[in-house]
């Protein structure tokens, strides 16, 4: 049998951080976190490569002693419970005091702090050892520096996705936590460039257009619900696809499995096809909720689940009645460049090669009938939504919208990477919501390889100046949210980002139903989808052809 051991502190400090430190916004999270319970009334967070380069977070809270710092480093040092504190009567964020060794076990961690302006200390430690301490003069608060994450422990990094997409988690946390202290001033600065400046607010409808952008908390139905024991707070905002809705319970981000049921069920219920996203904030006394039951404490456990869930209930329902539709395009900031007008740009891109010639085609149709199309013979438009044709075996039915999806995602496809891109006469500013900057950021290089391109700005608003012809500025105000919105769920297997993007393009700018096409248009659009590699399925799977064999036609009428 082999003998019991005690496992070695860096070892256990190691396993706690699997726990713990999950990837860079689990330490952004636990950092300001600790900043939040230290009092801090502002917060810088600083990251590099989305925090796996480093993650820093600088307060103007409490501080530690020069003996704090080095314990605050120990397992289960925690100034936040004592022998005698109760368990169930929890107020602060933290209290099992893992976080901070459990950070410097897989970093190279400095922490410099201060009680007051003057004498501090600082700390140097390397992926647990402490190598350096020293008094330095610093303002009052603390500074925590966390870099290469993970580099000692490769398997671990290999898991972390791409910066952008570590980034984006974080902002996703920063503008949850930013909520639930509508107080506390937040800046969050990534790759040396600010992106989400948040100065303290009165409350949190004062503090949603600085986290969601002006328009977007226009948008935004505001909630507030008192029911005691409990007060509701936060926002919903309808939305074009399920989404979620963040949660917060105490001042504390959960992802609660609970929670999240409740939410689901009433949004379903109440607001018919209509999606919605946004926060919500739950507040009750602290003996009514167990937060220590989960490692990251992102779930917890409630004394009376029932009544949470009808005070949750309650307050959705009051504000799903307020929730307003998207708008559906939206118009967006933009800056004239030049005075020149807009000019209509033309439906196809690239520019339309000559059609086939009707010798090439005239096998496929009756001796005598010129094709106007090398499909066929259009007879004309049905319901504005399906283009008829004639062809040698029947009739052909065309959805002019997947039609023209195909062939723009085929044309978006096809184009040379390095071809020069179409600048726009106005270049548009969008105002993003942070999360889809950080994510626009993050398909740069795709959208350029399609001829979209973009140049982030300061905070959350990006800047169009090119666009491939065919989607002018009009249609990427409102492809590009949509489209960013679309990408967010994720991708399917098997498709590539660049391909993704196209597809997610080419639905936003194809013709929609009801759309009358003049007959030049309607032959150019055959004539394209007859040139596409797959002229039979638009790129999300949908037929685009329907035949009718003129067989089938004389049976069901009574010649066959
Ligand atoms: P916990 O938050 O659970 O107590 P941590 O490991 O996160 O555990 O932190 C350990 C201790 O270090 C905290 O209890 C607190 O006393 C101290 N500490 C950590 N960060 C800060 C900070 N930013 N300002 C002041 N004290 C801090
Ligand atoms: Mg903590």
């Amino acid at each position: 049998m082999p003998r019991i051991r005690l496992l070695p502190d860096d070892l256990i400090n190691r396993i706690a951080a699997g726990e713990v430190v999950e990837r860079p916004a689990s330490v952004v999270k636990e950092l300001v976190e600790n900043s939040l319970d230290a009092g801090a009334t502002s917060i810088t967070v600083r990251l590099q490569q989305g925090g796996i380069g480093a993650v820093d977070v600088i307060d103007d809270g409490c501080g530690m002693d020069g003996d704090d710092a080095l314990l605050a480093l120990e397992r289960h040092a925690t100034s936040k419970l004592h022998e005698h504190s109760r368990l169930d009567a929890i107020t602060t964020l933290g209290f099992r005091g893992e976080a901070l060794p459990a950070i410097a076990a897989v970093s190279r961690l400095t922490l410099e702090t201060a009680e007051s302006d003057g004498e501090g200390t600082r700390v140097e430690c390397e992926f647990g050892q402490i190598r350096d301490l020293r008094p330095i003069a610093r303002p009052r608060g603390t500074h925590i520096s966390a870099r290469d994450l993970f580099q000692r422990l490769p398997a671990r990094r290999k898991f972390l996705r791409s910066q952008e997409t570590e980034f984006r988690h974080a902002v996703t946390l920063l503008t949850a936590l930013a909520l639930t202290r509508p107080a506390v001033a937040f800046l969050l600065i990534h790759n040396d460039r600010n992106v989400l400046h948040v100065p303290p607010a009165r409350d949190l409808l004062a503090r949603l257009p600085d986290v969601l952008g002006a328009r977007h908390a226009q948008e935004a139905t505001p909630i507030s619900h008192h029911r005691p024991p409990f007060h509701i707070s936060g926002y919903l905002l309808a939305s074009r696809r399920a989404r979620q809705v963040t949660l917060a319970v105490n001042g504390r981000v959960v992802r609660d499995r609970f929670l999240t049921a409740v939410v689901h069920r009433a949004l379903r219920g109440a607001s018919g096809a209509l999606e919605a996203e946004g926060f919500l904030h739950l507040e009750l006394p602290a003996f009514l909720v167990d937060v220590n039951v989960h490692p990251t404490k992102a779930e917890v456990r409630f004394t009376d689940p029932g009544t949470v869930a009808g005070a949750l209930t309650a307050a959705l329902a009051a504000s799903l009645v307020r929730l307003r539709r998207p708008t559906e395009i939206r118009r967006l900031v933009t800056v004239p460049a030049a005075p020149a007008p807009q000019p209509q740009l033309p439906l196809s891109y690239p520019p339309p090669a000559p059609a086939p010639s009707v010798a090439e085609s005239a096998a496929a149709t009756p001796p005598g009938t010129p094709p106007c199309t090398p499909l066929g013979r259009l007879l004309g438009q049905y319901r504005g939504t399906y283009l008829v044709l004639e062809a040698d075996d029947g009739l052909l039915i065309v959805d002019q919208h997947v039609a023209h999806e195909r062939v723009l995602y085929e044309e978006l496809l096809a184009r040379d990477e390095h071809a020069p891109m179409q600048p726009l006469l106005i270049p548009a500013v969008l105002e993003l919501r942070a999360e889809h900057a950080a994510l626009a950021r993050e398909l740069a290089p795709a959208l350029a390889s399609l001829g979209v391109e973009l140049e982030p700005l300061s905070g959350t608003s990006v800047r169009v100046l090119a666009a491939p012809a065919g989607l002018g500025p009009e249609l990427l105000h409102d492809a590009l949210p949509a489209l960013l919105a679309d990408l967010e769920a994720g991708a399917v297997p098997g498709e590539t980002i660049r391909q993704k993007v196209a597809a997610a393009l080419a639905c936003r700018a194809a013709v929609k139903k009801h759309a009358s096409l003049s007959r030049p248009e309607a032959e150019h659009l055959l004539a394209r989808l007859a040139r596409a590699a797959n002229p039979h399925r638009c790129p999300h799977g949908r037929p685009i052809v329907l035949r009718l064999p003129h067989a089938e036609i004389e049976r069901r009428i009574g010649r066959g």
